[in-house]
């Protein structure tokens, strides 16, 4: 998936990567986590619902440099990950029509539907574009009249504006065989759900730098208000996520809760207006299904009905069997912070990097892919 909102200022990136600070800043937060185990009674458990957090973390070997404090659980933030199965078998069924050519973002490509793979279906002829950028795709419609171009929208907060603005671009250029089929998805309703759930014990988060930077810190305010969680908005670098982990440890240690910003050279209070006005002109709300979680209302996007006449999912209506998850594999447990990829019996064995049988394994921000590439 493309990642944006870098945005460091020149010279930033590497004052956040002074090994001697982190060391400073790591003793810091054991010292913090050993405090908020004795208010808590046991081990806190903090979610990083973002996947470059995910690989962040055990790349950096924060994870391992803290597993015996604090329990670091993933989230549902790698947006392939999430894509529930029924979704990838009807953006299957889209590539196999004769007159559709399906475009997408990389790691897309390699994860497995009930039946399929895209990349399987591209060496059976279907026609897979991958593009890092959705208005690539647009400039590919334009230049293939005779083609349907559909394309195949999954990604959260952050991905979405950029989607938005293809359509917007699709408009501009007069570009009618643009289709979008959104299996876009939105953070906060599903970080609801986790935390209404007696199941998974979460003390506290760090938010997605991204999707922060789009909505706006101040969008999670229910997590410390409604359910008296702390959180934190943080960024990629070891002492961004030592910064978040501080802020979220001193608030469990001393037993308060609000929801802070911890990411300030990118992330605002209210978000980015620009990318919020996109989604707001195209997009509203739905129902979606995630992987492992099930379906949550408003946590997904559907087109406008201004805009329907671009949905591929009403112009081109697939019918796809009942869905088959792969046997054995526990990405949806990983997925809720139920499990840790390591606890699938699969991991390391039959599912691998070079031959995944889960989504968790093939995305560059999946937590088993993580897990197997980093902390082995
Ligand atoms: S915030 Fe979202 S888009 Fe950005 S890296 Fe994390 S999961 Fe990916
Ligand atoms: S190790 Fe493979 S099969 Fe198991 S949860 Fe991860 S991706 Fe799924």
């Amino acid at each position: 998936m493309p990642r944006e909102g870098g945005g460091l200022p020149s010279g930033a990136g590497e004052r956040y990567r002074d090994p001697r600070l982190a060391q400073k800043m790591l003793e810091r937060v054991r010292s913090l986590a050993r405090k908020a185990a004795e208010r808590l009674g046991r081990q806190p458990a903090i979610m990083e619902v973002c996947g470059t957090h995910t690989v962040a973390l055990s790349r950096t070997g924060l994870r391992a440099a803290l597993g015996d404090l604090v329990e670091l659980k993933s989230g549902p933030g790698c947006p392939v990950c999430v894509t529930d199965q029924a979704e990838l078998d009807a953006m299957l069924a889209l590539a196999r029509l004769p007159q559709v050519a399906v475009a997408t973002f990389g790691d897309l490509i390699r994860v497995p539907g009930s039946f399929s793979t895209l990349e399987k279906e591209r060496a059976r002829g279907a026609e897979v574009l991958v593009f890092y950028s959705p208005a690539d795709a647009v400039t590919w419609a334009k230049e293939h009249p005779d083609r349907e171009v559909v394309f195949l929208g999954v990604g959260f907060e952050t991905t979405a504006p950029a989607v938005a603005a293809s359509l917007e671009l699709a408009e501009q250029l007069g570009v009618p065989n643009f289709y979008l089929y959104s299996a876009h998805k939105l953070i906060p309703p599903v970080m609801r759900v986790l935390v209404s759930e007696a199941r998974s014990r979460i003390d506290a988060f760090l938010l997605p730098g991204h999707v922060s930077t789009i909505i706006g810190h101040r969008a999670f305010d229910f997590l410390a208000r409604e359910y008296g969680l702390p959180a934190a908005a943080t960024g990629f670098e070891p002492l961004d996520l030592l910064l978040g982990l501080e802020a979220v440890l001193e608030q469990l240690a001393d037993g308060h809760a609000e929801v802070v910003n911890r990411y300030p050279r990118v992330v605002r209070e209210e978000g980015n207006r620009r990318a919020l006005s996109l989604l707001e002109r195209y997009f509203e709300p739905t129902g979606a299904s995630w992987r492992g979680i099930g379906r949550v209302e408003g946590s997904g996007l559907s087109l406008r009905p201004e805009f329907a006449g671009r949905d591929a999912a009403r112009r081109f209506p697939v019918e796809v069997p009942e869905p088959r998850v792969p046997a054995g594999c526990r990405c949806g447990e990983l997925l809720r912070g139920s499990i840790r990829p390591p606890e699938c019996p699969l991991f390391a064995r039959r599912c691998r990097p070079e031959h995944p049988v889960g989504p968790c394994m093939v995305s560059s921000e999946g937590a088993c892919a993580a897990y197997y590439l980093y902390e082995g």
